[in-house]
């Protein structure tokens, strides 16, 4: 079930690295329904909160019309920064599953889970496809350098043909 719902978020990841945006995806879901969507948008939106995770929320809180979530399950693709993390606790949310873990530094998801902070605790399991979940990015991040490698050469070449008039 689980896995399922992750995909579900792994979906959401592709359409964000359709637009070019790091492939994060995120799905809010309560008694077994999927309530909230999200991509990351930060890009596009040129706005620091517009992470997957964030939207999935919002767009969760919207349906039920209510800010408290009890109950209910984010599944996000990458570990959760401490924004989301906040985001988290102050929906009420009960568990977050997530799939790839960051690995450019601590994301304290641990520690905020279990601060009590507001109140509250949340669940948390990390590695759910964490093989697809971590494939989408790092697939993401070898295009990219690639396509700024051919960016750089071809400015190369264009500069040694410049110099040899
Ligand atoms: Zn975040």
């Amino acid at each position: 079930m689980k896995e399922e719902y992750m995909r579900a978020a792994l979906r959401e990841a592709q359409k964000a690295e359709k637009r070019g945006e790091v492939p994060i995806g995120a799905v809010v879901v309560l008694e077994g329904r999927i309530i909230g969507k999200g991509h990351n948008l930060r890009t596009r939106l040129q706005m620091a909160t517009a992470h997957a995770e964030m939207r999935a929320i919002d767009k969760a809180c919207k349906k039920v019309h209510s800010w408290r979530l009890p109950g209910a399950e984010l599944y996000v693709t990458l570990e959760p920064c401490p924004m989301c993390m906040g985001a988290v606790l102050n929906a009420r949310i009960a568990k977050v599953y997530f799939g790839a873990y960051e690995q450019k530094g601590r994301s304290l998801t641990g520690e905020l889970a279990e601060a009590n902070l507001l109140n509250h605790t949340v669940e948390v399991e990390g590695g759910v496809l964490e093989e697809e979940c971590s494939h989408i990015l790092t697939a993401f991040f070898t295009k990219m350098r690639e396509r700024e490698k051919q960016k750089r050469e071809k400015e190369k070449a264009k500069k040694q043909k410049n110099q040899g008039k």
